[in-house]
């Protein structure tokens, strides 16, 4: 009678475990239907964030970049990625049309996680005196003209609202990054508050007494799109599916009523969409991720980021799993104590095959619904660029750089992703490419310091 018991004990148990994953697998669900209907909300936010300053919460930043590589980039270039948990350094020479890329050479450095949270002054230092090191490892090839000044393409990887194409201020952190002199509360604020991202990495640069400018300040959309550019001339839009999410994309300059410069010769301006603080009615979102935003670092804010990007995904997995352990005794009579610490899920062990099959299940409700909803943002920004329907005898081709370690290694994700994109698109779905560009970001930002190199008028003249 005792193991009968006990049986009925726990098929109770998996019963009511199984009835909280149906449950997350129904909330989760994003029907094409929907997808369509997340892709439009997408599009009119878009649209709300061009027309003015503080228009959306798509702030649709402009970037300062009206001309995208050519290819004719010629010289020695450093860059830096700033913005996950990794930054990089990078030194590339650039031979031009020929020879494109003749040396690159890197370093990748993991920002210690106190310095995630502590002033940007100490975070701007660590990364100026690895650069500084960086700097000191240049081989005999290298070389710049007499007198000519190391320049440096910068990619900080947050939303910033520019004030030229080598400055601008900080709105707001993002991915775990809270560092509080440096945040600007104030998104509506159109003259720039505090300090100057830029001013302060060249301060930064200063103090290791290294002499280097500071010659273009990009979002990583904005130096994946450059860098994919740089190889192929179809692409017109870059998203990033990493740690956080976000996408650029080339509008027609006259199509976006709150700038108020010049109309660029190209007329065209880079915009970088800051698609993660993307928010609608029509997203799936259930009480993990309710629960998640509330006790994040930015409750309210990143929305879309937080149901679909590599640092989120796998704390709401955590999330549902604790629920299993606490009303359905998932993992036995006490729910395993790491199980109740934040962002601590990285794999889980010592299961029986039956629990992981569930957890495994758990982990691709979740991700299969970011990698819908992030082809559901591509969507919307092919519906932008009136490139979402094949036009007949026109032979267009739409290539998205993609980039991040959510595309990058996880497979499943990233399938989704590609399979979703192919049945929104339906017939026009040939016309539209996704194409990994690997680290384009520090090349693309390479590019860009010798774009706007401050010799290059001296030169051309
Ligand atoms: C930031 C974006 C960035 C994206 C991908 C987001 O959290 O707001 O600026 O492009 O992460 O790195
Ligand atoms: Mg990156």
């Amino acid at each position: 009678a005792l193991v009968v018991r006990h049986r009925m004990r726990s098929s109770g148990r998996s019963a009511k475990a199984l009835a909280i994953l149906r449950e997350l697998e129904e909330k989760c669900g994003a029907p094409v239907g929907r997808l369509r209907q997340v892709a439009d909300a997408m599009t009119v936010e878009m649209h709300a964030g061009l027309a003015s300053e503080g228009g959306s919460k798509l702030k649709m930043l402009i970037s300062y970049v009206d001309n995208l590589p050519t290819g004719n980039e010629r010289g020695w270039f450093y860059a830096l990625d700033l913005g996950g948990t990794n930054f990089r350094v990078l030194r590339v020479q650039l031979g031009g049309k020929e020879k494109r890329v003749v040396k690159q050479e890197f370093d990748e450095v993991s920002i210690p996680p106190h310095l995630m949270v502590a002033t940007s002054h100490e975070l701007f230092d660590f990364v100026a005196e690895a650069l500084a090191k960086f700097v000191s490892s240049e081989g005999e090839d290298f070389h710049l003209p007499p007198g000519r000044q190391r320049e440096l393409g910068f990619t900080f990887s947050f939303p910033v609202r520019q004030l030229s194409i080598a400055s601008g201020t900080l709105i707001k952190w993002t991915k775990g990054f809270s560092i509080e002199d440096a945040v600007k509360l104030n998104p509506f604020a159109v003259s720039h508050v505090g300090e100057d991202v830029v001013g302060e990495l060249t301060k930064a640069l200063e103090r290791v007494g290294l002499d280097m400018r500071v010659s273009a300040l990009v979002n990583d959309t904005i130096g994946t799109l450059a860098g994919g550019r740089y190889y192929h001339p179809d692409v017109i839009a870059a998203v990033i599916l990493g740690t956080g999410t976000n996408a650029a994309y080339v509008e027609r300059a006259h199509a976006i009523p709150k700038w108020h410069g010049l109309l660029p010769k190209s007329g065209e301006m880079v915009i970088n969409t800051e698609w993660g603080n993307f928010r609608a009615s029509h997203l799936p979102l259930t009480e993990y991720d309710q629960a998640l935003d509330v006790e994040s670092l930015n409750p309210g804010e990143q929305i879309f980021e937080k149901i679909i990007s590599g640092m989120y995904l796998g704390e709401i997995v955590r999330r549902v799993l604790c629920r299993m352990a606490e009303e359905a005794a998932f993992f036995g009579d006490t729910v395993p104590p790491k199980l109740k610490i934040p962002f601590v899920l990285r794999y889980i062990s010592n299961t029986s095959l039956k629990t992981r099959k569930v957890v495994v299940e758990v982990c691709d409700i979740v991700a299969a619904r970011g990698a819908r909803l992030s082809a559901a943002g591509i969507l919307g920004i092919l519906k932008k660029s009136g490139r979402d329907t094949v036009k007949e005898r026109d032979n267009q081709r739409s290539v998205i750089a993609l980039d991040g370690g959510l595309f990058e290694h996880y497979t499943k994700f990233r399938e989704c992703m590609e399979s979703t994109l192919k049945e929104l698109l339906g017939d026009a779905s040939d016309s539209v490419i996704i194409e990994h560009s690997n680290d384009g970001s520090g090349i693309g930002a390479a590019l860009l310091a010798a774009s706007h190199s401050q010799y290059l008028e001296v030169e051309e003249s």
